[in-house]
């Protein structure tokens, strides 16, 4: 990843906190609240988020949204639907 597209990190508010917070090896419901309580107090949540989204990050929690919200952000219900002609 391009130190350009990441430079906010500098200032994420997870720097301090613990990896496994944002990385789990096993997932679980407290870890992922206590994480996207982090992100809500975090200055660059929205530049994580957009680039998490743009990059297709698969694992962990960036911006505030597990994987399963950054792939329902990117590929709402339906858009595999033709277009009805
Ligand atoms: S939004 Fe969350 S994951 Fe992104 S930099 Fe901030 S604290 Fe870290």
């Amino acid at each position: 990843m391009p130190l350009e597209e990441t430079g906010w990190l500098r200032g994420g508010a997870c720097r301090s906190s613990d990896p496994e917070l944002f990385f789990p090896l096993a997932p679980s419901p407290a870890q992922e609240a206590r994480a996207k309580e982090i992100c809500a107090g975090c200055r660059v949540l929205q530049e994580c988020r957009s680039y998490a989204l743009r990059a297709g990050e698969a694992e962990g929690i960036w911006g505030g949204l597990t994987p399963q919200e950054r792939r329902r952000s990117r590929f709402p219900a339906g858009w595999r639907t033709p277009a009805a002609s």
